[in-house]
């Protein structure tokens, strides 16, 4: 339970703008900078997020008296959603209501006094020295899923089992031949790990658990794909004869830019990094909490370079430092400077053309609305014999 928010006060009243960083790892246990007992690494370079808004802060921290509003620092925990079994328990004990970070700010009230946000993030496929504006991101659905059979000697009495492992092999030919039907303007994406796959070879598995997302670029557009992929997981466990439970649990909103505040994020990058390195890229198929804050202020989520390797992959480095750490946190200081001087007419401007998707309250609503537990037994079903 991490998280942390300050304020620089302006010399003069007006909006308030957040500058945001990220405070989470992953679980990359191949990456050479692995924490050795729990494999987490900084492999989408987050930790990069923090020198930005701490290099932002002392900067702005010197100008704040001839600024109009405030600026508001938040460090924000959980972005990566995983882990889904330990967040389950943190909800279930009434620790958190959601498993992003910034849901959960924004569930304690903590973006209730912010007008804007700002935030930016690592890539590494792009020219080290460039910024890229992205369009959009995907938002998702998050599904902790357990099939049940029954245990039995895998050797000596398969037949007296049921084999829980070949529910998931069943539901997934299905979702698989359910691909054909994924819309290509959705930009779908369904993808799982299992977190127990079975006990002991020799036992028949008795309980499989998943974890899966499932993507798109609209809220219709994942409950569709949620649908169809929960058909496919009942597919599984009446094949085999046994029951599956899914927990489907609100994920992350599509992200939707504000083009007004992207707009000054891009002459200041051109300042620094020179025009023919802002990079305009299509909405990509990702997913932030972010895009759950764009719903009800405006936001942006660029990114910049100075890492190479892969996101979230074991080669995943620092290769320039001062494009990694140096130049992101000016980028943050020149664009909260440009919207709070002269009166704040910038962030005004931007917050009158803002067109909120969501109040906080139907936001909290609709995340409350994706909680779903269905169960599924094969046992459940009768047919009638004509
Ligand atoms: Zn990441
Ligand atoms: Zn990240």
């Amino acid at each position: 339970m991490t998280g942390i928010k300050g304020f620089i006060k302006g010399g003069a009243k007006g909006p308030t703008v957040a500058l945001l960083g990220e405070l989470d790892a992953l679980i990359n246990r191949e990456h050479p900078q692995a924490d050795s007992i729990t494999g987490a690494a900084h492999a989408c370079g987050h930790f990069a997020q923090i020198a930005w808004l701490i290099g932002g802060a002392i900067g702005l921290n010197r100008v704040a008296e001839k600024l109009c509003g405030n600026i508001a620092l938040l460090a924000v925990p959980a972005e990566e959603f995983i882990s889904m079994d330990f967040r389950e328990g943190l909800r279930e004990s009434g620790t958190i209501r959601y498993f992003g970070g910034k849901q959960e700010f924004i569930r304690l009230n903590l973006f209730d006094d912010i007008d804007i946000a700002l935030m930016n993030h690592a890539h590494t496929d792009k020219p080290v020295r460039s910024t890229q504006i992205i369009e959009g991101y995907n938002g998702f659905i998050g599904k902790s899923i357990t099939f049940t059979g029954r245990a039995s000697h895998a050797g000596a009495s398969p037949h007296r089992g049921i084999n829980a492992l070949n529910m998931f092999h069943v539901a997934l030919s299905a979702i698989n031949a359910q691909r054909e039907t994924f819309k290509d303007t959705d930009a779908a994406r369904v993808h799982f790990i299992i977190t127990k796959g079975g006990d002991s070879v020799n036992v028949v598995p008795e309980e499989v658990k998943i974890e899966m997302f499932v993507r798109a670029n609209s809220i219709k557009a994942i409950n569709g794909l949620s649908g169809k992929v929960d058909n496919a997981l009942k597919a599984g466990a009446l094949g085999i004869g046994g029951s599956v439970e899914i927990k489907n649990i609100p994920g992350y909103m599509p992200l939707v830019p504000d083009d007004d505040l992207y707009n000054i994020w891009k002459q200041n990058a051109g300042r620094i990094l020179g025009n023919k390195n802002i990079i305009t890229i299509p909405a990509i198929t990702a997913s932030t909490d972010m895009g759950d804050v764009s719903h009800i202020i405006p936001a942006i989520e660029p990114s910049t370079g100075g890492f190479a390797g892969g996101m979230h992959s074991k080669d995943f480095r620092v290769t320039d430092e001062e494009m990694a750490y140096i130049i992101p946190a000016k980028l943050y200081a020149m664009t909260v400077i440009d919207l709070l001087k002269n009166n704040g007419n910038q962030a005004y401007g931007i917050i009158k053309g803002y067109k909120k998707k969501l109040t906080k309250n139907r936001y909290l609503k609709t995340l409350d609305s994706m909680f779903r537990t269905e169960k599924f037994s094969a046992s459940d079903l009768s047919s009638t014999l004509l």
